[in-house]
């Protein structure tokens, strides 16, 4: 067992981590594998901050990222002192935040070997803020390890990618998300097919859909949504439910996670274990969950409009479905169990307007990550697929 053991379809990132952990182990001469600096690109659920996680438990724990130690369960449970992870709940990041996390992270390790700063939206620092980062990320000190992590390259700007070593995350294939449901998670092979494919490479969405049957019956309702789009009210009303199941998506995860990273924390600070924890074990563990639990509460924010944005990858999903069958392109279905409703669609409605359905969910993306207020963009966005001509008219 090794952290790098919930990497899935990742081998050339892990190579190339796994060789700077190796390096960094000489601290007289780390050799060019290891760097101070690394920027992690990939699509949404392709794994980035589980790989930078994995990344920085393995620089702290004294075998390397053994996944079983305090060390490595700390710090993937977001609870070790010396590994900060940054999660935005505003839209971007200023100067004073940045000169904030750059003074709490010059401190000298604590306990670990490094001090990792992992920053799950480096795509949302403000010019005002990397120009007060880019000196650190220009000359690090020497126990300080940055890992950036964005969508792609294009997200982050110039300057901070060509001071940053860069690791390429792809998106894992169906095939490999589905045999990773049924070895971890003994998912039947079914049902890890369904979900590989209907999540689209999402690794945590896969899970989600294998594992838990709201999950599922909520992105049915979402898919449904399409069909009932009759008047302006059934538009309300659809928008209305595909926030309600994003929100309990979200939910669902959040309370999962902020189990299991508590869970960590507790154990590996020995509470629960035989006798009283002493009074040190007992100050870092407070610290430890008192520093998890500011991360998880802006995690949970977050997570709503994530959950929204995987809905409306769904619903683009559909309509890509319906354009395969409108022009006869021999490619499967994403969404084969739903063949009857997207065929009904593909007859009733013109190729021109399913590619506007399309594009109006796309700019809904568009407008979800920006920090629209999400009832406005939902109900627009349903009156747009009801109509996909609106906005034409004069
Ligand atoms: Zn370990």
């Amino acid at each position: 067992m090794s952290v790098w053991d919930q990497i899935i379809g990742q081998p050339e990132a892990v190579h190339t981590f796994t060789r700077a952990v190796a390096a960094a182990t000489n601290p007289r001469d780390p050799g060019p594998a290891m760097t101070h600096a690394w920027l992690v690109t990939g699509p949404p659920g392709s794994g980035r901050s589980t790989l930078a996680a994995a990344f920085a438990a393995a620089l702290q724990c004294p075998a390397g990222g053994c996944g079983a130690c305090t060390v490595c369960r700390t710090t993937q449970g977001g609870g070790h002192p010396d590994v900060e992870i940054i999660r935005a709940d505003t839209l971007s990041y200023g100067a004073d935040d940045a000169r904030h996390l750059i003074s709490r992270s010059s401190v000298i390790p604590t306990s670990g070997r490094w001090q990792v700063v992992i920053i799950e939206d480096s795509d949302r620092f403000t010019s005002e803020a990397v120009n007060v980062l880019l000196k650190v990320l220009e000359e690090p000190p020497q126990h300080l390890v940055w890992v950036l992590c964005a969508p792609s390259q294009e997200d982050v700007l110039p300057t901070i990618r060509s001071r940053t070593r860069s690791v390429q995350l792809r998106t894992p294939t169906t095939s490999e998300v589905s045999q990773a449901l049924q070895d971890r998670y003994e998912i039947d092979p079914a049902m890890a097919a369904f979900a590989a494919r209907a999540s689209q490479g999402h690794i945590g969405r896969a899970r989600a859909l294998a594992t838990d049957e709201g999950a599922r019956i909520r992105r049915q309702e979402v898919l449904r949504s399409p069909a009932t789009l009759r008047d302006l009210a059934a538009c309300f009303v659809a928008a209305g439910d595909l926030l309600s199941a994003a929100t309990e998506d979200a939910q669902s995860i959040s309370t999962e996670l902020d189990a299991s990273e508590t869970a960590d924390i507790r154990q590996a600070y020995g509470e629960g274990a035989q006798g009283l924890p002493s009074s040190k074990t007992n100050r870092l563990a407070n610290s430890a969950l008192k520093a998890a639990e500011k991360t998880q509460k802006s995690r949970r924010t977050r997570l709503i409009r994530d959950q929204v944005d995987r809905a409306l990858v769904d619903l683009i999903a559909y309509y890509r479905d319906v354009l395969i069958l409108q022009t006869g392109a021999a490619i499967p279905l994403i969404n084969d169990e739903m063949r009857a409703q997207i065929q009904r669609e593909a007859s009733s409605a013109d190729l021109p307007d399913t590619i506007l359905r399309w594009e109006a969910i796309e700019s809904a993306r568009a407008m979800v990550a920006a920090n629209g207020a999400l009832p406005l963009v939902l109900e627009a966005l349903m009156v747009e697929l009801k109509d996909p001509r609106i906005n034409q008219r004069t």
